[in-house]
Formats: C-alpha cells, sequence, structure tokens
C-alpha cells in the first residue's frame, strides 16, 4: 500500500493529521498484516480501515519453504486474478527480496520457465512495492529478522519493458515514509533492453544494474534470448559504456552456466574479448551462477565447471563472483519462476 492511500484515507474521513504518523507507523514499521493487529489505534478506526483500506493489493495463495536454503517463494493473486511470484532469501548474513514487475513474461528466453508462460501484463509499481511489502511482514512475524536489506528485480517479467512503473516502484521503496532501501540496495536486472540504460542511468542513477547475458556469441545468445536480435551484442556495449559514462556506475553481467552449451574454452574467450573491449571495462563485474534447469534438456551444473569457467575468466583480468544457487527445490532460483499450481498450505 502507498503511503498517498493513507493520507486520502485520513483526510476523507476528517481524521486528525496525527493518524497518518500512527497507521505508516502499524504498516511500514510493525509490519502488520491485519488491521485488527495495529493494536495501537483505537478499535473504531481500526473497524473503518478494514472495511476502507487493503494492506497489500493482491492475495497470498501459497507460501513455501526450502528444506535446503532460506529461501521462501509466496503465489500472488493480484486483483484481476493474474498471478505472479515473489521471492525471499538470504544469500548472505541479510535478506533480500526478488521481485517481479510482469505477470509473464514477453521475451520468451530459452532456460526460462516464466517466458514458457507467455505474457498476461505490467504490474503497477504498488503491486511491485507490496511483494517488498509483505515479505518484511513475514519476516516480523516469523521472527526471521528485521529488515530486508536488498531488493533485486530478478522475478518474473522484464522490468525494463515496464519501464515507468518499476522506477515509481523503486521511488517507493527508497522512500524513507515506505521501507526506506536505499537505491543502492536495489538492483534491476535485463534481458538487455539497451534503449532503456541511457533513461536508467538519468531516473535512478544510484540503483544497480545488471544484464543477463549468458553468452557473449550474438548467434548463440539469439537462440537464447531472442531479445539479443533486436539487441545484439554490440547494441548492449555501446549503451553499456554510454550507461557507465552517465552514472560511474559498475555494471553486473549475469552468467548462467550451462555445462558443456556455454561454458567451452570459446566461450571463455568471447567473453573475456567482448568485456575487455570496453572503455570501461573494470567497471564490469561477471556473477556466475550453476544453471537451474527449469525448461528444454539442460541438466544441472555442478559447482566444478563454474569454479572453471570462473578461473578461465579470470585470465582475462575479469572480474569474477560465483553466487550460489538458492531455492532449486521450490523452483525459485533464477528462471523457474513459473506459478504452477500448487496445494494450498
Ligand atoms: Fe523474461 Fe527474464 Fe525469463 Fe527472459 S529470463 S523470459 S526476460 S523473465
Amino acid at each position: 500500500m502507498q503511503v498517498e492511500k493513507i493520507k486520502n484515507f485520513v483526510k476523507a474521513n476528517n481524521l486528525p493529521l496525527f493518524r497518518i504518523g500512527q497507521i505508516k507507523r502499524a504498516v511500514y514499521e510493525s509490519g502488520v498484516a491485519d488491521w485488527d493487529k495495529a493494536t495501537a489505534l483505537p478499535a473504531a478506526l481500526r473497524a473503518q480501515l478494514k472495511k476502507d483500506l487493503k494492506i497489500l493489493s493482491f492475495d497470498v495463495a501459497d507460501i513455501r519453504s526450502s528444506r535446503r536454503d532460506p529461501v521462501y517463494k509466496a503465489l500472488l493473486r493480484l486483483e484481476d486474478g493474474a498471478k505472479i511470484e515473489t521471492v525471499l532469501l538470504r544469500p548472505g548474513k541479510t535478506w533480500s527480496v526478488c521481485v517481479s514487475s510482469q505477470a509473464g513474461c514477453p521475451l520468451g528466453c530459452a532456460f526460462c520457465a516464466t517466458g514458457k508462460m507467455g505474457f498476461k501484463r505490467n504490474l503497477t509499481a504498488e503491486e511491485i512495492a507490496d511483494q517488498v511489502l509483505f515479505w518484511y511482514q513475514f519476516l516480523l512475524k516469523e521472527k526471521l529478522g528485521e529488515r530486508v536489506s536488498n531488493v533485486v528485480f530478478m522475478g518474473m517479467g522484464e522490468p525494463l519493458l515496464n519501464y515507468s512503473e518499476v522506477v515509481k516502484a523503486v521511488n517507493i521503496l527508497s522512500n524513507p515514509d515506505f521501507l526506506g532501501i536505499g537505491q543502492r540496495h536495489i538492483s534491476i536486472s535485463t534481458a538487455g533492453v539497451a534503449d532503456k540504460f541511457a533513461k536508467l542511468a538519468q531516473d535512478l542513477p544510484q540503483a544497480n544494474l545488471a544484464l543477463s547475458l549468458h553468452n557473449a556469441d550474438d548467434e548463440e545468445r539469439g537462440r537464447l534470448m531472442p531479445v539479443n536480435k533486436k539487441f545484439n551484442l554490440a547494441a548492449l556495449k555501446d549503451a553499456l559504456e554510454d550507461y557507465m559514462k552517465r552514472s560511474g556506475r559498475e555494471v553486473f553481467l549475469e552468467y548462467a552456466v550451462i555445462d558443456g552449451v556455454n561454458n567451452l574454452p570459446g566461450h571463455v574467450r568471447k567473453l573475456g574479448k567482448w568485456i575487455n573491449e570496453f572503455r570501461d571495462h573494470y567497471l564490469l563485474h561477471v556473477n556466475l551462477i550453476a544453471c537451474n534447469p527449469a525448461v528444454g534438456k539442460a541438466v544441472a551444473t555442478g559447482p566444478e565447471a563454474v569454479k572453471k569457467f570462473a578461473a578461465a575468466l579470470r585470465g582475462f583480468n575479469v572480474q569474477v563472483s560465483v553466487r550460489k544457487s538458492l531455492g532449486g527445490d521450490i523452483a525459485a532460483a533464477c528462471g523457474q519462476l513459473a506459478c504452477e499450481n500448487r496445494r494450498k498450505k
């Protein structure tokens, strides 16, 4: 729920203005999921809020937890019946939320379960920001932590195809009146919608940009990610150079290693060369992750194959990190979100 709605509610009901602060504290600090739990407010006000104001802009249909990783996945039903998924995970010491920006996705990447669903619609800024508010409520309720530290736009959908609502959502999330998550802790991951990079540097200069690269050969990348036919590697390089010049920010290149498919010596060479041709190549950082097969014939890539690829890439003077894939047992890892039907818990 956006702060504006609270202000409008208070004004529309001719309530004293101090109620705005009280209601905001109940929602964004105490993380109440139900107005009945906002016991600092008078009972009559709680009853009125219950009637007029929904805390979240969706219903939570299901929550699953991983048995092996600190990962939770929720299935959300939006007001028009569209379904999305959102993930809470703790890759290190702090909690991150992976948000969806679209219901489904029009880009149809070959390895991605969301892409196979097709595209339903763009999410509103409120529907995006509320995913984080929902997990904040969950953390407090389950006594798992006090705050969400990072937000990544790596859930369902291509954020840069829902540009204006994503920018609005980032501004809502970083608003100290909402959850106050600094833009430096928010990452936008794109499959390569290069014509939006310049605007992003201008609109959200503090947020992080991550490009899902996965291959530095145009033909092979095009087979994996059809968006490469519109924005090929040369277009991505131009747009990234411009982005880095405008923002001065580091850019992350996400690379899901698919054993035997994109980790052969020729792939390392092409990737190393592509990166080294950048004017500001020291601002590029490759994040490697073992591929999580969601669709197609790909098989899980072992950690050894990823380590080997990382070492070979470092030979090209490239900054590389190996990221742990979390939540594969509940289909919550990258590329696995697909809103499959499940029994309610
Ligand atoms: Fe869309 Fe991202 Fe999946 Fe590609 S990987 S189909 S951009 S959700």
